[in-house]
C-alpha cells in the first residue's frame, strides 16, 4: 500500500452521472463501492465533496443573487451530495462521520481538526462538508487545506478526465496526457488543475496531487496500491 491516509476529492458534478442535474443513485453506488474497496485496504479516508451538480457561487451572481449568498447556498450543495454519499456509504457497511465548515448541529458535527484525526485513526471515513465555510473559496481550496491539516499523504481528485493535458482533450485532438508533472510547470504552462488557491496551498506544503478518472472502476484501489494512474503532480 503505498498510501496510509488520502483526501479524496470529488466533484459535484460527476455525482450527476448522465443526468443534468443533482445526484445519480448509479453513480453514488459506485463511487461507494470504489471506496469501500480501499477502505478494506486499510487506508484512512478523508472526503471532500464538490456542489456544482447543485448549485454555484458564480451561478447565483447572474441570477441576481448576491455572490457572498450565493456562495453559502453552494456551500449547502455541498452538504447534501456530504449527507447523500455518507448514507450510501453507511449503507454498504462502513463507518463514517461528517463534519462541517459551518455550524448545522442538528444535522453533522462541526469541523475540529484533532476530532477529525481521532475519527481517521479510529477507522471513520471522514467527509468534510460545507467547504471550509468561508465565501470566495472552492471545494478544491477545501480539499488541499483539509488535506495538509489532517497530514493526509496526497491530494486523491477524481475527475471525469484521466489527468492532466497539454490542452483541453475534450477541445484539442492533439493534447497528451502528463504521467508526471511539477508544482512549477503547471503553473508556468498555465494549466488547469486546481484553482490557484488551492494549487498554492499544495505547492507551499508539499503536497502532492494525482489527478484521475474516477469513474474508471478500480482506479482508486490502483493508486492506493502504487500503480502510475492518472497525472502525479508534486515538488520534483
Ligand atoms: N463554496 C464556498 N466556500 C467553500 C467551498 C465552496 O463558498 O469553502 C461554494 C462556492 O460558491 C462553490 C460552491 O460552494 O461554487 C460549490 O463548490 P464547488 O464549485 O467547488 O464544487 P464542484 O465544482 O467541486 O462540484
Amino acid at each position: 500500500m503505498k498510501y496510509r491516509r488520502i483526501l479524496l476529492k470529488l466533484s459535484g458534478e460527476a455525482l450527476m452521472g448522465d443526468k443534468s442535474y443533482g445526484i445519480d443513485p448509479v453513480r453514488l453506488q459506485q463511487y461507494s463501492d470504489e471506496i469501500k474497496t480501499i477502505k478494506e485496504m486499510g487506508v484512512e479516508i478523508a472526503i471532500v465533496i464538490g456542489g456544482g451538480n447543485i448549485f454555484r457561487g458564480v451561478q447565483a451572481e447572474k441570477s441576481g443573487i448576491d455572490r457572498v449568498q450565493g456562495d453559502y447556498m453552494g456551500m449547502l450543495a455541498t452538504l447534501i451530495n456530504a449527507m447523500a454519499l455518507q448514507s450510501a456509504l453507511e449503507q454498504n457497511g462502513m463507518y463514517t462521520r461528517l463534519m462541517s465548515g459551518i455550524k448545522i448541529e442538528s444535522v453533522c458535527e462541526p469541523f475540529i481538526r484533532r476530532r477529525a484525526i481521532r475519527h481517521l485513526e479510529k477507522g471513520r471515513i471522514v467527509i468534510f462538508g460545507a467547504g471550509i465555510g468561508n465565501p470566495y473559496f472552492t471545494t478544491d481550496s477545501t480539499a488541499s487545506l483539509r488535506a495538509i491539516e489532517v497530514e493526509a499523504e496526497v491530494v486523491l481528485k477524481g475527475t471525469r478526465v484521466d489527468g492532466v493535458y497539454t490542452a483541453d482533450p475534450e477541445k484539442d485532438a492533439n493534447a497528451t496526457k502528463y504521467d508526471n508533472i511539477s508544482f512549477f510547470e503547471v503553473y508556468e504552462k498555465n494549466l488547469n488543475v486546481m484553482d490557484m488557491t488551492a494549487f498554492t496551498l499544495c505547492q507551499e506544503n508539499n503536497l502532492p496531487i494525482i489527478v484521475f478518472d474516477m469513474n474508471k472502476v478500480g482506479n482508486l484501489s490502483r493508486i492506493i496500491k502504487g500503480e502510475e494512474i492518472g497525472t502525479l503532480i508534486s515538488s520534483n
